[in-house]
């Protein structure tokens, strides 16, 4: 790769010289060709974009296919005095400022100056001024008149990883181009190309390890790869690189990831203690296992993961192997474990710890099982439980209803003939005799029918007693049902009603009941309640038994708080 006596950075030596050697900018290339094209070329140009994406090289390739002695065309011949003083940085006509270094006004008023001038022997003069954020605000003023007016034979192209830096007068006098981050895909294809022409023996997962380590960037990539290649000579091992650009190892990551999924809690910390052991960055270690889940997370929620994944073909295959069928929920919630573990590692004491208990409680989740097919687990459940005859859910207080109601309709069928049943007679007879309801609850009820009035507040009084002959309602002390019903009238009402109902004269005494008195038979709307309490407990322990109510609370770990009657 090298002649022994002078190496040439690759950055420099591969630095792309046409517009189609620009590798991940097609969109910038295929615009200002149809400008050049097209014959409208401005007089100034903003290049914006990260470190090391290509806009100093293709400022470059863009002063050269304006400058080419051939004619400005789609491309630069390359080959022309011209074209060749430019890739060597020595045109009189090409001037390259770094803003960082000339950032003064008389830097620019310099420029000016020279600026009115015609090109020595190009058609243009052109001034690339990189980082050129940089310039103080008297620079930009000054640079402002020139661009307000440009003379004919100048062209300004500038370069900028800040553009919002930018006087506003100054964005708005050039023609603008954002620079993209290279794809990964892309710096590993140019990497396998410079390794082929230098004879370089390397595998795909270290190129793309290298290229990794470039982010976006080709010239860091390209950085890098002379670091590995300053070590390794012509043969590249996958480990020179893990250790020479401290990386972690992709097979480390797979491994960790297997054994999570696998429960392997044995592996995970072998795997772990092995990290450690190489004096890797647990923290650092742990982000990388984060975006490794997140991939994996992608690959398994989206039908086209390599337009969202920034991997090279062969890692995207590795990846999608390694997902296999787990599901992204079981994914996902392990990215949980590791967010909140790379958070608490930012703080703790004992960082690896952090890690291992993130990574075995990973390993040791339950999968977790789609909803609809755990509904359908307990539709398939209450069908079978509907069908078996011994449950406390059909027995007891449904079971007579529903005999009830199978009795009926065959009865009324048979005989259609029959004259139907005379309407009950609202005898007192009929009423004392023919039930086991006490006859209290029976005599309210009665009341209710006639004066709901009186009936209601009955609901509230307590028999004390009930004689031939005489009866005595108790309500409590100072209640607003003993002032209602102890006026004469509606003693006189329930006396009517009472002989109504038992058919003998009676005795009506309304008595109040003190707190303290004990034995207090219940009123009917404290009976009610308390029934209404009593059936809840019996509900609450019936539902507690039924199987496939056990078998949901087992499934979801849930409580039984609230039970509803249908
Ligand atoms: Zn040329």
């Amino acid at each position: 790769m090298s002649n022994g006596t002078h190496y040439e950075v690759l950055a420099r030596k591969y630095r792309p010289q046409t517009f189609s050697e620009l590798i991940g900018q097609e969109h910038v290339s295929r615009t200002l060709q149809n400008a050049i094209d097209s014959g409208r070329i401005a007089h100034a140009f903003l290049f914006s974009g990260a470190r090391g994406v290509g806009k100093t090289s293709t400022a470059r390739i863009l002063a050269k296919t304006l400058n080419c002695e051939r004619g400005v065309s789609h491309e630069p011949c390359n080959i022309c005095p011209l074209c060749i003083e430019i890739t060597r940085g020595s045109s009189t006509d090409v001037f390259e400022i770094d803003g960082a270094s000339n950032t003064g006004v008389d830097d620019i008023r310099e420029l000016r100056d020279n600026a009115k001038y015609l090109p020595s022997h190009s058609r243009y003069k052109i001034f690339i001024i990189d980082e050129v954020h940089m310039l103080s605000t008297n620079a930009f003023n000054a640079l402002l008149k020139t661009l307000e007016e440009p003379p004919e034979h100048v062209k300004f192209i500038f370069a900028t990883t800040e553009p919002h830096k930018l006087p506003i007068t100054i964005l708005s006098r050039c023609q603008r181009f954002d620079f993209k981050r290279v794809p990964l895909a892309k710096i590993v294809a140019r990497l396998r190309f410079i390794a082929e022409a230098e004879m370089i023996t390397v595998s795909d997962a270290a190129l793309a390890l290298i290229a990794r380590k470039g982010d976006g960037s080709m010239r860091d990539a390209l950085t890098a790869f002379d670091q590995v290649l300053a070590c390794c000579g012509n043969s590249v091992t996958d480990e020179d690189v893990v250790t020479l650009i401290g990386a972690v190892d992709r097979r480390l990551l797979a491994s960790i990831s297997a054994s999570v999924f696998c429960n392997d809690t044995q592996s995970v910390l072998a795997d772990v203690k092995k990290v450690d052991e190489v004096g890797y960055h647990l923290r650092q270690f742990c982000q990388e296992l984060i975006e490794h889940f997140r991939h994996l997370l992608i690959i398994r929620s989206v039908q086209k993961p390599e337009e969202i994944l920034d991997l090279s073909q062969p890692e995207l295959d590795e990846l999608k192997r390694q997902a296999g069928s787990i599901t992204a929920q079981d994914i996902q919630r392990r990215l949980t474990l590791l967010l909140k573990a790379d958070t608490e590692m930012a703080f703790a004491s004992f960082p690896r710890l952090v890690l291992e208990m993130a990574l075995l409680k990973a390993a040791t989740l339950e999968p977790v099982v789609p909803i609809l097919e755990l509904l359908d687990k307990l539709k398939a459940m209450e069908t079978s439980a509907v069908h078996t005859p011994a449950l406390p859910w059909d027995a007891g207080r449904t079971a007579p209803t529903a005999e009830q109601h199978r009795r009926e309709p065959p009865r009324a069928a048979q005989q259609p003939q029959q004259p139907p049943p005379p309407p009950p007679v609202t005898t007192v007879a009929s009423k004392n005799a023919n039930s086991s309801v006490p006859a209290w609850e029976r005599f309210v009820a009665f009341a209710n029918e006639r004066r709901p009035a009186v009936g209601s507040v009955l609901e509230h009084g307590s028999p004390l007693k009930q004689e031939a002959g005489l009866m005595e309602v108790g309500f409590p002390t100072g209640s607003y049902y003993l002032s209602s019903i102890q006026d004469a009238d509606s003693i006189a009402e329930i006396k009517a009603l009472a002989e109504e109902f038992t058919g003998q004269e009676t005795v009506i005494r309304i008595k109040p009941i003190p707190q303290t008195m004990d034995d207090v038979p219940l009123s009917l709307a404290e009976k009610k309640k308390s029934d209404h309490e009593q059936r809840q407990e019996d509900l609450k322990r019936e539902v507690a038994e039924h199987p496939v109510i056990k078998e949901a609370l087992r499934i979801f770990g849930g409580a039984i708080t609230d039970i509803r009657e249908a």
